[in-house]
């Protein structure tokens, strides 16, 4: 007799929400933390050409060992450091959760903060324990600590910057989990091409701190690369657990043209973050919103009606995205992507009108 797939289904998985993407053709995009500009004509020839050449037929560089190397070279991470490569940094937290996934084992997180890590303990049958945000999304360190003493974490996941808040916490604070956790300490640093600091410079010489980072949010969010950096004891056990060739040869390809223009992509990230405080400016001085200090590509902010503004947006053809109901920390809240000038005075001028 064949039983259905609810019958054969983990539980914890029937009960998940898949993650949901906005169909978003003929929008403004500003919901999901891409990168607004497209290449120049010029380099759209060039890249096109270089794709052009790549062995198609062949698997490619099993570790992505030279792609690794100018990553290193152009981002600053030590030479203590090792690197491992992820088709996003998506699935690093996948396999960070795969490795670490004895029973009973523990994540922890703080809270509102990105959803994957939250799905990946659940996906791989870890426990999960969440630590809620001071209500200004500032850290609660003396709770985060107390948990961690109380749950003696297998890996503890920290935004920083934060999504979906934007902020960054203050580094001693940060500092001061890493020294407490017994286990694997992960700071995603998604968003760091818009952050004024970063932990690289501890990677590979604080032995529990994997360093976790992505091309995603500077304009290459297609390609699917994200990178981790870490101590050696550390990143060994994680590639074991890494599929072999999950890097494809075009990702790496494009990778390394990335690389060969890297000033084009600090430019866009410098100009985005000139945006983000002309936005923030002008959404702060709307009637009754409050706007979150951010060091993202995106800001987040309060409305009251905050779902009717997420609508009377939609149906300008403007995608935002709600944050209100994912969380009881943020209620009534929405979270704005930096786009290019003009979609941002776009998004300005519908605020306007709807909200005055
Ligand atoms: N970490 C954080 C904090 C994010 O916000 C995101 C994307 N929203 C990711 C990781 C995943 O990024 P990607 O898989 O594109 O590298």
């Amino acid at each position: 007799m064949k039983l259905s797939a609810q019958h054969w289904v983990r539980p914890e998985i029937s009960a998940l929400q898949a993650y949901h993407v906005a169909e978003a053709s003929g929008f403004i995009k500003l919901d999901a933390m891409e990168n607004p500009f497209p290449l120049p004509p010029e380099l759209q020839a060039e890249l096109g050409q270089r794709l052009a050449r790549v062995a198609i037929n062949r698997y490619p560089d099993p570790a992505g060992g030279n792609l690794k190397v100018r990553l290193k070279a152009a981002f600053a991470i030590p030479a203590a450091a090792d690197v491992l490569l992820g088709n996003g940094s998506d699935e690093i937290i996948t396999l960070i959760t795969q490795l670490l996934a004895r029973p009973g084992a523990k994540v922890l997180a703080l809270e509102p903060s990105f959803v994957m890590y939250r799905m990946n303990a659940v996906l791989s049958g870890m426990d999960y324990i969440g630590v809620p945000l001071n209500a200004d999304f500032s850290l609660n360190l003396s709770a985060t600590l107390a948990a961690i003493a109380l749950h003696q974490p297998a890996v503890v996941f920290i935004a920083y910057p934060n999504n979906p808040t934007g902020n960054r916490y203050p580094r001693a604070a940060v500092e001061a989990i890493i020294a407490a956790a017994p286990g694997l300490v992960v700071v995603d640093e998604a968003y760091q091409a818009f952050a004024d600091d970063s932990l690289m410079d501890l990677a590979g010489t604080v032995e529990n701190l994997l360093l976790l980072r992505t091309l995603s949010k500077v304009g290459l969010a297609g390609i699917r690369l994200g990178y981790a950096a870490g101590h050696p004891s550390w990143m060994a056990e994680l590639d074991k657990v890494r599929p072999p060739y999950n890097i494809n040869v075009l990702t790496q390809e494009t990778a390394h043209f990335a690389l060969d223009h890297l000033g084009l992509f600090d430019e866009q990230a410098n100009l985005l973050r000139a945006e983000r405080q002309r936005l923030a400016a002008a959404v702060q001085a709307l009637p009754a919103v409050t706007v979150f200090a951010s060091e993202a590509n995106f800001i987040s902010c309060r409305v009251s009606g905050a779902a009717a503004v997420f609508d009377a947006l939609k149906a300008r053809k403007i995608l935002i995205k709600k944050l209100d109901g994912a969380h009881p920390l943020l209620q009534d809240c929405l979270r704005l992507t930096v786009g290019s000038p003009a979609e941002n005075s776009a998004l300005l001028a519908a605020l306007h009108d709807i909200l005055s």
